[in-house]
């Protein structure tokens, strides 16, 4: 009896959906497929077509849970690797960066090759010998040794307190010293360090060592390993069309404030118009790093020695350290940016009022050229861009003048109005319970970045209609062969792609503890099931999670 009804049960969920994929994918007014549609049948189209279709998971409603909808094929097919506590499209675009930088680190250096480069090749080969790492390791342990022996000096017991104060301040930094330096050890280190990383991160085996030591070099030469990426991956023509993105973009912002803010009062309203086109846009590298002289000059004090891999890393440190101080009582260079252009990443920086946005994550599938539909180059990096303009005016970044000043240029009642508006969103937030993790998603914690996220989406879904409008006389893209999704469709399946994301236990909870963002899954459903955009393009009910209806926020 109970075997049978559930079985009936079973059938008639199965039945459900088979019922709702034909109305979402068949039905001529949610396809757009009537006679008149046209397909793009390119090769880019086709690429594109197969990279949509081998993520998706179409037996999810896209109406209930979007994200899996989106990312479910993908996360199947693409199990977390025995060294990562994490993996997704990003991780998975890093491993690609790597990879190519592996390629020109190890390629013979030649005659006329950048004296910058030269070095960065040696540092590579002096972190891949590993029989001299043992040198390093045994430094370690004489600097181990010497905290153990400071334990057992004997002081007074009138000095007691402070003693176990210095004790404790002492412990702690020779132990981010140690710890620090941990994985560029022999492997009786590294095996040690397994051990702890499998308790705090789930990791279950040692990262390649060839990709730990190009992200040692990378990130110890980062102008040299970034002109060497650039000059082989970086095509300049991506800088055209990130323009006509962030122009976009910024007018769709300052449209939305002027014609949609109904919370905001004038003079305010004013002064964010002005920031937001003051806001400035980096894009690809530091024009300073294709000056052959200045690459050379900036690391000259670096003598690199293959066989003397523990000296070169204190070379690299005491380079960096004396950088680093360097910048002290000195004044923010507000156009320039240094940025490492093999990052793949984005930035928002306050105190310049600055985009960022480096070589690596001007790839597909964030970026994606001409010769495909801009629809998914504006529901990935174009939401990107506006994300991180609308950190410009999230609950930190609102408080820097377009000049990057902290300089209070909000009225009052402004500032009020804002605190409401940003109270729905820490609520909707704080009720997402994340099942990887066993915790529910911090609204307060993750604030600027959801605020972000949800300013994003409809900043680039703006502009990416506009564009429609502008550049093709209102007549919609090809559509992408195979897909059976129109353009507005593939815009918010985009923006869910660059979030596919799985997670170990372990880095779930540690996510929500110390994350800045929301988990990947309600980054997709917070954002999208309060945009009214959305639930018309997949025509979600008024009952489903992806429409919000009138419990909807919304800020910029
Ligand atoms: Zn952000």
């Amino acid at each position: 009896m109970t075997k049978n009804l559930i079985k009936m049960s079973s059938l008639i969920l199965s039945q459900n959906k088979v019922l709702f994929l034909t109305k979402m994918f068949f039905s001529p007014s949610v396809s757009q497929r009537s006679s008149k549609a046209e397909f793009c049948l390119s090769p880019e189209c086709i690429e594109a077509a197969g990279s949509i279709l081998s993520k998706l998971d179409r037996t999810v409603n896209p109406c209930e849970d979007f994200y899996t909808f989106s990312c479910g094929g993908w996360l199947k097919e693409n199990p977390i690797p025995e060294d990562s506590s994490s993996h997704g499209i990003y991780p998975w675009l890093r491993q690609h960066v790597d990879i190519k930088l592996k390629e020109l680190l190890e390629a013979p250096s030649h005659a006329k090759e950048l004296e910058a480069v030269t070095k960065a090749k040696i540092l590579y080969r002096s972190c891949m010998n590993e029989s001299k790492t043992i040198l390093f390791s045994k430094i370690i342990i004489m600097l181990y040794s010497l905290r153990t022996q400071h334990n057992k000096n004997n002081l007074k017991t009138a000095s007691l307190i402070l003693f176990c104060l210095f004790r404790t301040i002492a412990n702690y930094i020779q132990w981010r010293t140690v710890f620090s330096k941990i994985t560029t050890l022999s492997r009786r280190f590294l095996y040690r360090y397994l051990d702890f990383a499998r308790v705090i991160s789930g990791t279950t085996s040692l990262t390649p060592r060839w990709d730990k030591c190009v992200n040692y070099v990378e990130n110890s030469l980062v102008y040299a390993t970034g002109r060497l990426f650039v000059d082989a991956h970086f095509q300049e023509d991506k800088k055209h069309m990130m323009e006509e993105l962030i122009e976009g973009i910024r007018w769709a912002f300052i449209d939305m404030l002027e014609k949609e803010n109904d919370w905001m009062d004038e003079q305010t309203k004013q002064r964010a118009v002005e920031k937001a086109h003051a806001v400035l846009a980096k894009v690809g590298y530091p024009e300073f790093i294709l000056n052959d002289t200045y690459l050379s000059e900036d690391i000259k004090e670096l003598e690199f020695n293959e066989k003397d891999y523990y000296g070169n890393v204190m070379q690299t440190l005491k380079m960096i350290a004396k950088s680093d101080v360097s910048w002290l009582r000195k004044s923010v260079p507000r156009t320039e940016w240094f940025t490492n252009p093999t990052t793949v990443n984005a930035f928002y920086s306050s105190s310049t009022n600055q985009i960022r946005f480096p070589a690596g994550e001007l790839q597909k599938p964030f970026f994606w050229g001409k010769e495909y539909p801009r629809s998914l180059s504006y529901g990935a990096i174009g939401v990107i861009v506006g994300h991180e303009l609308t950190h410009g005016f999230d609950n930190n970044g609102r408080k820097y003048d377009k000049n990057g000043n902290l300089d209070q240029w909000w009225s009052e009642s402004s500032v009020t109005a804002f605190n409401e508006k940003t109270q729905c969103m820490i609520d909707q937030y704080n009720d997402y319970y994340w099942e990887e993790a066993g915790l529910n998603v911090r609204g307060k914690r993750t604030l600027a970045e959801n605020i972000a996220d949800n300013g994003g989406v409809r900043e680039a879904f703006r502009a990416y209609r506009r564009w429609v409008d502008n550049s093709r006389g209102g007549v919609e893209e090809p559509l992408l062969p195979g897909v059976d999704l129109n353009n507005n469709q593939l815009f918010f399946l985009s923006y869910a792609h660059v979030r596919c994301n799985s997670y170990r236990p372990e880095a779930a909870r540690e996510q929500i503890q110390s994350g800045a963002h929301s988990p990947p899954k309600y980054r997709v459903i917070g954002a999208m099931s309060n945009y009214e955009e959305f639930r018309k393009t997949f025509n979600c009910p008024q009952s489903s999670v992806m429409n919000r209806g009138a419990q909807s926020c919304r800020v910029w």
